[in-house]
């Protein structure tokens, strides 16, 4: 979506502090960190939020989660960590590209 920032994040058309990518989906620090390590993990496609989903993007999906515990590793989440999926106007949702908070604090 040519409006979507989490798209021009994905595509390198604006910059973001990148932790992890690959064909499927793209992780970058947020810009407005809540915890001391805040990671959004998002599709490359875009889906606006939950409420698109299909049960077809299940392994999308999967995957995306598989890469959110891999990088809280790496990032020394080792003893727990949120994470958050805000969906929809009345979820508390701001940025309309399906995201993934990881939020934590290195051990
Ligand atoms: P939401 O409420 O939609 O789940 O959260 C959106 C998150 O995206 C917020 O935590 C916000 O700080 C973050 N965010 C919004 N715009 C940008 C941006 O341009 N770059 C980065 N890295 N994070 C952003
Ligand atoms: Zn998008």
């Amino acid at each position: 979506m040519s409006d979507c920032i989490f798209c021009k994040i994905a595509a390198g058309d604006i910059p973001a502090t990148l932790a992890y990518q690959d064909d499927q989906c793209v992780a970058f620090h947020d810009i407005q960190p809540k915890a001391p390590v805040h990671l959004l993990v998002i599709p490359r496609r875009h889906i606006a939020s939950l409420l698109e989903v299909e049960a077809a993007d299940a392994p999308l999906l999967g995957h995306l989660l598989a890469v959110a515990a891999r990088l809280a590793r790496e990032h020394g989440l080792t003893a727990g960590y949120k994470t958050q999926i805000n969906t929809g106007h009345a979820g508390g949702q701001e940025v309309f590209h399906l995201h993934i908070h990881v939020l934590g604090q290195p051990q």
